[in-house]
């Protein structure tokens, strides 16, 4: 490895095999070992498509429909 500051030729080298970390879903070197963002070990498990940004949004959905019921919940028991 060379340690310069990133050339064109390195971007270049960099977009061609660009991936997605399997735990925190942002981009990643897709040969990296480790996520330089959530520092999780992502060796050998990246994927190449976002598909964490369909998860996270799936997960921020369920945050929204469980805080819902929450208030749902709360007006009722004050209701009482
Ligand atoms: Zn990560």
């Amino acid at each position: 490895m060379i340690d310069e500051d990133p050339s064109d030729e390195d971007l270049d080298r960099f977009a061609g095999e660009i991936g997605y970390c399997p735990d925190c879903g942002e981009e990643v070197w897709d040969e990296a070992y480790q996520c330089p963002h959530c520092e999780s070990v992502i060796e050998g498990r990246i994927g190449h498509a976002p598909v964490d940004r369909a998860a996270s949004l799936l997960s921020a959905k369920t945050v929204i429909v469980l805080v819902g019921l929450i208030v749902i919940i709360l007006v009722l028991m004050q209701i009482r």
